[in-house]
């Protein structure tokens, strides 16, 4: 049985012809979005200033910081050169980072942390185990040399929504520093300084506030971009000196994308009239029970536990019937207007479908009947995965 789900009318579509993203960004984004970049600001202008003061405020707007202890510094480039500029310039010289890696994402952390050529430790648990306060804990204990702990908020490589709240709760009862890249759950995952106080945090314009890719930013205690003068191995991804040159000039550093930025205000705007955070998080909830319910009556299962399941992207076994292939099964689905996204796993064969971007509950039944369309063409008569792959999830429940 699907899911009930409030009969809203439909999202507009996002333009004529085009297929949908089904993917963790770039993503498919509402035409006025597209429509902000039909023209050309002057960097230096006191136009553009003032949209990077409003892009400012409205980020910060979405944290629930009552005393105004935290600013927001956008970097030019894609969240990894974010995530960078932010291991960079928050963690010293001679500090020491616990890196707690369950995918790519946290594994980029640690080569990041190999790049600046900075102490780190990793908690690596493979491809889908989150890791867990007491573990967290344990490590902290064991090596007081550590400073600072990076966190992924939700791994995009498995979709997992990682326990934030008991991780943040074990790095600060024992007095270290919580870095998070929340790339991919921003804006509709709550991440309320209040509960999680974080030193700094990441994401970027092309994921859940629907923005195009062209810029990331950072959002940190104002004492941390203090003391973040001098720290960074790098020029263009020096936080504390984007920071002091926006502070004084109301300019970026280096030139800034600025239809990227205009299409985000936009993005932005759009993101508070649907209602915040909790409105984009149950659009996209909603999204992710209707297209679970689905796959799941044609047979596909899930890699993850309903319990470990985000609203952002959900992994499915491929399915055992030899006649399904995945490059084959993509192309079907790209022909009926959708775009899926391959798998990262290493030990079984699976592919991921998105449930971010300017899409509803309506979309979503469209691409469950195109799955199951496609497995027809195909003559894949079970989305049933091998067994293999149910005892790797079986794991989870140990
Ligand atoms: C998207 C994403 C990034 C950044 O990836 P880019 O390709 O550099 O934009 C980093 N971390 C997570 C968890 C992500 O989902």
């Amino acid at each position: 049985m699907a899911p009930e789900f409030s009969q809203t009318a439909p999202l507009e579509a996002p333009a004529l012809g085009e297929p949908y993203l089904l993917t963790p960004g770039p993503l498919t984004t509402a035409y006025s979005v597209k429509q902000a970049m039909l023209r050309d600001w002057g960097s230096w202008d006191a136009d553009f200033r003032a949209m990077t003061a409003d892009l400012r405020r409205r980020l910060l707007a979405l944290i629930g910081d009552d005393k105004g202890d935290y600013d927001c510094v956008p970097i030019q480039g894609s969240g990894s050169f974010c995530v960078e500029a932010m291991l960079g310039s928050f963690v010293p010289k001679d500090g020491k980072v616990l890196v707690l890696a369950n995918g790519a994402y946290g594994l980029r952390a640690a080569q990041t942390m190999d790049y600046l050529g900075r102490a780190h430790t990793l908690i690596d648990k493979g491809d889908y185990l989150p890791p867990r306060g007491d573990e967290v804990a344990a490590a902290l204990d064991a090596d007081p040399a550590i400073t600072h702990v990076i966190a992924i908020h939700c791994e995009t490589s498995s979709g997992i929504l990682n326990p934030l709240a008991e991780i943040s709760d074990a790095v600060h009862s024992r007095g270290r520093k919580l870095l998070v890249d929340s790339m991919s759950a921003f804006g509709a995952v709550p991440l309320e300084v209040g509960r999680i106080p974080y030193e700094a945090m990441v994401s970027s314009a092309n994921k859940c506030i629907e923005g195009v890719p062209g810029f990331g930013f950072v959002i940190a205690k104002k004492t941390a971009l203090e003391a973040a003068k001098g720290n960074s191995h790098s020029l263009s991804l020096d936080v504390h000196a984007q920071w002091a040159t926006m502070e004084k000039t109301g300019q970026w550093r280096f030139t800034p994308p600025t239809h990227v930025v205009a299409a985000f205000i936009e993005a932005l705007k759009m993101h508070e009239a649907e209602g915040g955070v909790a409105a984009r998080g149950a659009r996209y909830t909603q999204n992710r029970d209707v297209m679970v319910a689905g796959m799941k009556e044609l047979g596909f299962e899930t890699l993850l536990s309903d319990q470990w399941l985000s609203p952002i992207i959900v992994t499915f076994f491929c399915p055992a019937d030899p006649n399904f292939v995945f490059s084959k099964f993509y192309d079907l689905m790209k022909d009926k207007g959708f775009i899926i996204y391959p798998g990262k796993l290493t030990v079984v064969d699976s592919f991921r479908v998105g449930c971010i971007g300017r899409m509803d509950a309506h979309v979503m039944r469209r691409v469950v009947e195109a799955a199951g369309q496609s497995l027809a063409e195909m003559g894949v008569t079970s989305a049933a995965p091998p067994s293999a792959a149910l005892d790797e999830r079986s794991k989870l429940a140990a």
